[in-house]
């Protein structure tokens, strides 16, 4: 009889404690944690609308150099293909009419490559890079082999206006 009163003042007692914790101390910290964040700025982006500037070092997909008249960096020598662990880089050399070489193909697996950059480090020539991009999807397996016609920069390349104007009006001063 004693235990049975004694857990019925009990249970009173720990519903209204209950009470008092969840009106008194819960709900306003979960407020003041709601309007903490609500004149923060949103660390979420809007995203395939916005994109996310991706910072200078990151290792995104590769691109072939050319030089400031537009032939090509790439000397077809292989020391990217040598250097890829995951045998991503597919090449075959031949000559232009000067007797130049470069790639008659160059292909990259994208879907074996890891983004590890050592072709990028490897190229004595300062032909690829990798860039910022990211989005890369396909519907298809095949279309993730880039060739030449996907990877070579193109020529001339397209002018930012902004970036223009601004070393025109450098010039200036
Ligand atoms: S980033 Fe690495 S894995 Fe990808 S092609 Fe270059 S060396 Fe190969
Ligand atoms: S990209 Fe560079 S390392 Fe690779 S084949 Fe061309 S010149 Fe050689």
């Amino acid at each position: 009889m004693q235990n049975k009163k004694e857990l019925k003042r009990q249970k009173l007692d720990n519903s209204v404690w209950g009470i008092i914790k969840t009106t008194l101390i819960a709900l306003p910290i979960g407020f003041a944690t709601i309007f903490k964040h609500l004149f923060r700025r949103a660390t979420t982006i809007e995203y395939p609308f916005k994109k996310r500037e991706m910072f200078p070092r990151y290792r995104g997909r590769q691109y072939l150099e050319r030089y400031d008249d537009g032939t090509e960096r790439c000397v077809c020598c292989g020391l990217c293909a040598a250097a890829c662990p995951a045998d991503a880089i597919y090449m075959e050399p031949m000559e232009n009419e000067k007797g130049e070489r470069l790639a008659k193909i160059f292909e990259i697996n994208m879907i074996r490559c890891i983004f590890c950059g050592f072709c990028e480090e490897a190229c004595p020539e300062e032909a690829i890079f990798m860039g910022p991009d990211y989005e890369f999807a396909e519907a298809n397996r095949d279309a993730f082999i880039y060739g030449k016609e996907k990877l070579l920069v193109t020529h001339p390349r397209p002018e930012n206006i902004l970036k223009k104007l601004w070393r025109k009006t450098r010039r200036l001063f």
